[in-house]
């Protein structure tokens, strides 16, 4: 069984479309959160989810749309963008993310949106945090996003450390497994990226995903959002 673990779509429908074309060995799609926000296309990234029936997390930018209160924590920008988004998906793709999970565990494999402890806000963004969630984990893995970062957090003799890798690595617990963001990748490589998870082998396959960036950047500006978002698809940063 192969799942195609996507995270951090940000209603980016042009690298979405591609990533789902690119994973097409895949049995079934499974995505970490945050399906909207910065993005110019949040329904028709939830409408697709939706329609194939992807199990999908809640990430922060998913709840900021439907608990105002989150709002507050966000940059002025991604919160404009946040208050936009909540007016173009309708009240039906509002319910749709009220009713996302916060947390799943398949085939005993823990899945979040940002990390064990914190499943909704916590970046590991360091060893420091990194460490008390790979304690908290025992000997499991888990699955999560929200740095955008693709990646892996895991203990060996000198304590926590972090691969960037892209390639495959076997899955040994405990570890901490990002596989980037699909719709604002943040490490440089403006491609869209994401992972394929085979159960049977115990291993993570990262994967980058080159896709049509100008149509995104383009219904960025068309769609009156902060031009900031559509630049940064090009810095992936
Ligand atoms: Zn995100």
């Amino acid at each position: 069984m192969k799942f195609a673990v996507l995270s951090d779509i940000h209603a980016n429908w042009q690298a979405l479309e591609a990533v789902l074309e690119h994973s097409h060995d895949a049995d079934q799609i499974l995505c970490l959160g945050d399906a909207v926000g910065y993005g110019a296309e949040p329904a028709r990234c939830i409408d697709e989810l939706a329609r194939r029936g992807v199990p999908t997390l809640v990430g922060n930018h998913d709840r900021a749309c439907t608990d105002r209160d989150i709002l507050e924590w966000f940059n002025a920008e991604a919160a404009d963008v946040i208050r936009w988004t909540i007016e173009q998906v309708g009240p039906d793709r509002l319910t749709w993310l009220k009713g996302l999970p916060e947390h799943s565990v398949l085939n005993d494999v823990l899945l979040v949106h940002a990390s064990p402890r914190d499943p909704i806000y916590e970046y590991i963004v360091d060893a420091s945090i990194a460490g008390p969630n790979l304690e908290l984990l025992e000997d499991r893995v888990c699955f999560h996003g929200h740095t955008h970062v693709p990646g892996y957090w895991y203990l060996d003799s000198g304590g926590v450390a972090h691969n960037y890798w892209l390639g495959t690595t076997r899955l040994h617990g405990p570890v901490l497994v990002n596989p980037g963001s699909v719709g604002q990748p943040r490490d440089g490589n403006p491609d869209a990226s994401y992972g394929i998870w085979d159960v049977e082998a115990a291993t993570f396959e990262f994967r980058r995903v080159p896709y049509d960036r100008e149509s995104a950047k383009q219904a960025i500006l068309a769609a009156g959002l902060p031009e900031r978002f559509a630049a940064r698809l090009d810095a992936g940063r």
